[in-house]
């Protein structure tokens, strides 16, 4: 072969222009790596979809015709990590030219930028072909350390490529529906909400592997994932989104629910979501494809999905997705040593293995270990928010993020995690703190009607945990939150109550902090 190709696991884009043409000259190739196995501890079921799909990525190649050579852990033992493989492969096959698409995680980036420096023979990348806005238009759009807002980028976007507009006018005359979408589930709503479509992929061999290579995991996982690996399985997934989930996907977006585990095996544990972010995130998917089906779906639909939903949808991916990609991008590799909180603590215990009274976190963080799944108020709202309001260290709250969730990739976890979520970049990328009590918690879910602590009680033994750490976080933060415009009625509020009543609210938190664990 005169060209060595690397295709990385989140580089499963079968329409990249790589795959154009094929010429004898090119080997493809694929390997799965105990780097990437553990750079953090991963979910066992993240493993085995990024693995299972790179099985199938290389088959289907190779059934096209293409040269492919896809690499086990058992292949790649022997190499400490991926450029000693490489340069293994190069001297191997007598290769003359390195070709690889630009990693999207800012470690990989770096460590292949080293390597090609190192290499005598020609080296080229490539962008991956994946996003609305590509690597080299970026810059257009972020600057490093700018306070940038969804809502500019957003519209930007809408109107650049020409989506859900009419005359250069927003369809329906509104840029954004998101009031329209705040809706609790009520009791008779649960009954409506859909079974997950679920897929049944044998990973047997590949357990057997993370075992042989004593690759550390955490969550649950059996020989058979959920997750749609290959893409018939990602637009099946897509499609029933869109037929079954769509017409209520804004209007139960932020809305949580204990009341459906249990009832019956898998019921409806992800609600109106898509779970279409490991299919989109390993690139089987492309954005375009997803906003164009949706749409499709939505022109077709009589009415049944109307514009609130579809907006809801679009802005997701349009907005949120390529704007936490911007972010990252333009304030990497500074972004991940950011803690404006300069917040301290470890994670407690029990985000391993859910074991806390606080039925909240239990239910949230158990979901994330059955399914390395959450939807994004259960991340942002529920644990990301107690993380906050604890004081947590971002990279202890990163590196859980990084790991439990099917989906999560540094570019897209780290900004909505130390960012959004733990406000350690003091707002870049949201305008203000995402902190709650247990208040946002009841308004949101019916979580806490069957929780042992009381969410109208601050002080006390059976007082909800949140109540009295949101007061703590904020007399701890006054100085860097009390000139947000946003928080400073919460302040009023706070210098309202009498000194005891503060102490006492002090004094609660402190005694639940120092017993984090056992919360
Ligand atoms: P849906 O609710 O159906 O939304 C559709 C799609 O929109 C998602 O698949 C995703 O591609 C996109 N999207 C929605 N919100 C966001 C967002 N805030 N940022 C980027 N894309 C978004 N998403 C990841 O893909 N990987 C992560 O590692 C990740 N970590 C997160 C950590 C925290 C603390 C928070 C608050 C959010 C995180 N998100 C992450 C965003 C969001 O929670 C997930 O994209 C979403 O829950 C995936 O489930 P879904 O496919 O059912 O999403």
């Amino acid at each position: 072969y005169q060209t060595l190709r690397l295709v990385l696991g989140d580089q499963l884009n079968a329409s990249h222009s790589w795959y154009q043409d094929k010429s004898e000259d090119v080997l493809y190739v694929m390997a799965e790596l105990h780097q990437e196995a553990t750079y953090t501890v991963h979910h066992i079921q993240k493993v085995q979809a990024f693995f299972a799909a790179m099985q199938g990525f290389a088959a289907g190649l190779k059934q096209a015709g293409f040269h492919v050579l896809h690499l086990t852990l058992d292949d790649t033992a022997e190499f400490k990590n991926l450029p000693e493989m490489l340069t293994h492969l190069i001297k191997k096959f007598g290769i003359q030219q390195f070709e690889y698409q630009l990693a999207d995680e800012a470690r990989l980036r770096t460590q292949m930028s080293e390597f090609c420096q190192s290499l005598e023979i020609k080296t080229m990348g490539f962008e991956a072909e994946h996003f609305y806005v590509s690597d080299q238009e970026l810059g257009q759009y972020f600057k490093v350390n700018k306070k940038h807002r969804l809502e500019h980028f957003y519209r930007t976007l809408r109107a650049r490529f020409d989506i859900l507009m009419r005359n250069g006018e927003p369809e329906g005359g509104q840029w954004n529906y998101d009031k329209d979408n705040r809706e609790k589930l009520k009791k008779q709503d649960l009954s409506d909400v859909p079974q997950p479509l679920l897929f049944a992929n044998d990973v047997t061999e590949i357990n057997e592997r993370i075992a042989r290579h004593n690759i550390k995991t955490m969550g649950k996982g059996d020989n058979t994932l959920l997750w749609p690996i290959n893409r018939k399985q990602s637009v099946e997934l897509l499609n029933f989104f869109c037929e079954v989930c769509l017409p209520n996907f804004g209007r139960f977006q932020d809305a949580m629910t204990g009341q459906l585990k249990g009832l019956g095996e898998d019921l409806g544990w992800s609600l109106y979501h898509s779970r279409i972010s490991f299919a989109l995130n390993s690139k089987i998917l492309s954005p375009k494809q997803v906003v164009d089906t949706a749409i499709h779906y939505y022109r077709q639909s009589n009415g049944k999905i109307n514009l609130a939903q579809i907006e809801g949808f679009v802005r997701q991916i349009l907005g949120w997705r390529e704007f936490v990609r911007g972010i990252y991008w333009a304030n990497m590799p500074n972004y991940a040593t950011l803690n404006h909180l300069d917040t301290t603590r470890v994670l407690p215990s029990w985000f391993w293995d859910a074991n806390t009274k606080m039925n909240c976190q239990h239910h949230a963080i158990s979901q994330s270990l059955d399914y390395a799944y959450a939807h994004h108020i259960q991340r942002l709202m529920i644990t990301g928010n107690f993380c906050l309001i604890a004081g947590i260290h971002p990279d202890e709250v990163d590196a859980w993020y990084l790991g439990v969730y099917i989906d999560a990739i540094e570019w897209v976890e780290m900004p909505n995690t130390r960012g959004m979520s733990q406000f350690a970049d003091g707002g870049i990328v949201g305008s203000k703190a995402y902190a709650a009590s247990g208040n946002y918690v009841k308004k949101m879910s019916d979580y806490c009607s069957s929780c042992t602590y009381k969410v109208t009680e601050t002080v006390g033994s059976n007082a909800c945990p949140l109540n009295s750490l949101y007061w703590h976080f904020m007399h701890r933060n006054q100085e860097k939150l009390g000139n947000n415009p946003r928080t400073a009625m919460v302040f009023k509020n706070w210098l309202k109550k009498t000194d005891e009543q503060r102490a006492a609210v002090l004094n609660q938190a402190e005694t639940y902090l120092e017993n984090i664990n056992n919360i």
